[in-house]
């Protein structure tokens, strides 16, 4: 390993949206911000695209016009809920509409906008491995080499105040830090790509999302910019063993109803595969390191809040790496506390709904009862969507209105 006179006040491993947000409200404050991401060009990969009427907004917050926002992505009115046993329940986005996201062009616009606001965004980087500080005075050493090379000479060492994994799921500095748990149930993978949709309406034109549900998997469909829809489908992690066409064949094959035009119309990118898609924390932050977007926990797609979860939890953070560089010895717990309760209840009902997944009788029978109870309805959408806060659909009198005969 050579060393380099490389350092950063903070340096962010990954630059999803999650590092990327990040990195523009720091560079924006004056921080000396390093951005290391793997991949030299933006690209599909396994990830999601379906968000709330919020992240348009927060996204407005981090700099871009609506009219780009708009552009990045396609407005979405209401999302369909079905079953292959024949339940259907369709959440209407009356409160403002969800959307689906290109995510490719809009991770690479996050990037050049950290860039345009003063960060160093160094791509095609991998950071291989992370020495966290021993003491408050050490500075954190990360080893960082090109994108697909082989050679440890080739391996550079930058040095940084705090160091930030934004790095997802796997996240290098969650491991470091030793503060993944490790999750033995629940093994689900998620397998993503994009279709042309012949069926396509006009650009600006609401659309309607989906998700179908069939025993043991279930699968959301988005419709995103340039007439194409993403199909996110998640599988108990085993059916990786065969092959993903056949899985992906087997499981639209499922679907209720005739065969849909988009299932037969020409794949727009590879299918990207993320397994296993839980991964839990015990801690958000430590000394000299912190944890943003993914990397800081998921749990599951179903709920459609990675993104808006990625953006918040950039917002604050930078607050607290402020505070932080300032002298506020405490900002960096205060991190961890403030987004725990930030999405504490959000969480209850991620598990809560995996709980209802994982037996189909009962899943049916709150779908139907959601069908038919308009108001119930409109709460859960607000909910799902971040809308109002999560323990409303929590509260036992919004659970008996629903679940009670
Ligand atoms: C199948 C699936 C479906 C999903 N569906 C939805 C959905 O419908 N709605 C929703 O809101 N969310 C969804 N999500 C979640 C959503 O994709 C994430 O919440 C969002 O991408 C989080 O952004 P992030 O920046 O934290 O992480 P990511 O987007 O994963 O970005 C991490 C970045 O870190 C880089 N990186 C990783 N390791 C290193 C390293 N060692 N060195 C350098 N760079 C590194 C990666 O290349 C990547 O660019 C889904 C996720 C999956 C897997």
């Amino acid at each position: 390993v050579t060393q380099l006179a490389d350092t950063a006040d903070v340096a962010i491993i990954g630059g999803g949206p999650a590092g990327a947000a990040l990195a523009i409200r720091l560079a924006g404050a004056g921080v000396q911000t390093l951005v290391l991401e793997r991949w030299a060009e933006p690209r599909w990969r396994a990830c999601g695209v379906f968000s709330s009427p919020l992240t348009r907004r927060r996204l407005v917050e981090l700099g871009l016009t609506a009219e780009q926002v708009g552009d990045l992505s396609r407005p979405i009115s209401s999302l369909r809920l079905q079953t292959t046993r024949g339940t259907d329940c369709v959440l209407e986005y009356e409160h403002g509409h969800a959307c689906g996201f290109d995510r490719v062009r809009l991770d690479s616009e996050l990037l050049n906008r950290a860039g345009h606001a003063g960060a160093e965004i160094r791509t095609g980087t991998v950071v291989r491995s992370i020495q966290l500080p021993a003491t408050a005075k050490d500075l954190a050493s990360l080893a960082v080499s090109p994108t697909g090379s082989r050679h440890t000479g080739d391996a550079q060492v930058v040095k940084a105040r705090l160091v930030v994994g934004a790095d997802g799921p796997g996240s290098v500095v969650a491991r470091t830090a030793a503060t993944t748990r490790r999750y033995c149930w629940l093994r689900k993978a998620g397998i993503t790509f994009h279709r042309a949709d012949p069926d396509a309406a006009p650009e600006t034109e609401p659309m309607i999302g989906r998700f179908v549900f069939g025993d043991g998997w279930y699968v959301g469909i988005a419709p995103v910019p340039a007439g194409r829809v993403n199909v996110g489908i998640v599988v108990p992690g085993p059916a990786l063993s065969r092959p993903l066409n056949e899985t992906i064949d087997r499981t639209l094959g499922a679907f209720p109803g005739r065969r849909e035009s988009w299932m037969s119309a020409p794949a727009a990118d590879s299918p990207a595969v993320a397994y296993p898609l839980v991964h839990r924390v015990k801690r958000t932050a430590g000394r000299g390191w912190m944890l943003v977007g993914d990397a800081a926990g998921f749990i599951d797609p179903l709920t459609g809040e990675g993104l808006h979860r990625a953006l918040v939890s950039s917002e604050l953070a930078a607050e607290s790496i402020v505070r932080w560089l300032r002298g506020d010895a405490s900002a960096l717990d205060g991190y961890d506390r403030r987004l725990r309760a930030r999405f504490r209840n959000k969480d209850v009902v991620s598990w809560l709904l995996q709980g209802f997944l994982a037996q189909s009788r009962p899943f049916d029978y709150a779908l139907r009862r959601l069908a038919r109870r308009t108001r119930l309805r409109s709460t859960f959408t607000l909910a799902m969507t971040d809308q109002v806060r999560a323990s409303t659909v929590l509260d036992l009198r919004y659970l008996l209105k629903l679940l009670m005969p």
